[in-house]
């Protein structure tokens, strides 16, 4: 049995990329006997709404998901965060980063170092004194771990063996947010999530997300990270693709259930054009035979709405 969630960012309308993540997390919790959770990753207001999240839950129950339990929402849980960064902080595990996104991003396009793409560690090594004087004096900061930098391996469920040395990672942000990665790991702990499955996206910052977890004594999750959908210029799909919603695919004469069937189809659980439902793709669902391979959306599914 392994507890799984769905952790969408309410900042649009799902398409097709997203409700396919969605299925495979629910097959993979569902099938396992699993509970199965939603929760709004909202920590960006400028970009996140309520209304939005409301759609998305419309969205997932119209194609026949179900949740337990209340959603959870990232923004109505700072104090839990702000509560994990105090138990890191005391730990000796974070250090303020006076980096602008500017420098940083410099920084990064410089070649250095083994880990490229990491945070260079410019702001490590400050002595305490001089991050008191600069907090002192104003500037802002964020916090990042303090991390330890050793090879993670681990095997995911649908990406096969993976490792990577763990970043430095932002935990709160230089405006007083908690960041991202902070959220998710105190989030899917708190959640009891087990098995984290999730967009291939994410499959770098697993071993700092895994660091953080262990550092904070959580649970060690496994992982299922399912590759991406792609849009018709090979790039990820994305609103601008056309036909990638449920409503603009429902106006262009698609039922919720004939989207169900075009996603069964993509994750090899049922052949083109088969009618399906939830439920009995998960009498068939098998981890093993899910592609590794990003899925391009068919020209004829978004010429449909043309
Ligand atoms: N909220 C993230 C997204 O929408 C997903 C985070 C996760 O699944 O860990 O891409």
């Amino acid at each position: 049995m392994a507890n799984g969630r769905f952790a969408p960012s309410p900042t649009g309308v799902l398409h097709l990329g997203n409700l396919r993540t969605a299925l495979v997390a629910w097959l993979f919790a569902r099938s396992s006997g699993g509970s199965f959770v939603v929760r709004m990753e909202d920590l960006d207001p400028a970009t996140s709404s309520k209304e939005k999240a409301a759609a998305q839950l419309v969205d997932l129950a119209s194609i026949g998901l179900d949740w337990d339990g209340e959603v959870v929402v990232q923004s109505e849980r700072f104090d839990l965060y702000a509560s994990a960064l105090g138990r890191l902080t005391s730990d000796n595990l974070t250090y303020p980063c006076f980096c602008t996104r500017r420098e940083v991003a410099e920084a990064l396009s410089a070649p250095h170092g083994a880990n490229p793409g990491h945070y260079p560690g410019t702001c490590r090594s400050l002595s305490v004194d001089e991050a008191g004087a600069r907090i002192g004096s104003g500037q802002r900061f964020a916090l990042r771990l303090r991390s330890e930098r050793t090879l993670i391996s681990f095997v995911d469920r649908i990406a096969g063996p993976h490792e990577g040395v763990p970043d430095d990672v932002v935990l709160r942000r230089n405006d007083g947010m908690p960041a991202y990665n902070l959220a998710v790991v105190v989030d899917d702990e708190l959640q009891s999530v087990e098995e984290v499955v999730r967009a291939d996206d994410l499959l770098a910052s697993t071993p700092s997300q895994m660091a953080l977890g262990a550092v904070l004594g959580f649970r060690t999750q496994r992982y299922a990270h399912i590759s991406l959908v792609l849009g018709p210029t090979g790039q990820r799909l994305a609103k601008r693709d056309g036909a990638v919603t449920l409503a603009d695919l429902r106006a262009a004469g698609l039922r919720a259930s004939d989207v169900l069937s075009i996603l069964a189809a993509s994750l090899n659980l049922a052949n083109v054009g088969e009618a399906v439902t939830p439920e009995r793709l998960l009498a068939r669902f098998e981890p093993d035979s899910l592609p590794r391979e990003p899925w391009t959306v068919p020209t004829h599914i978004r010429a449909a709405s043309a």
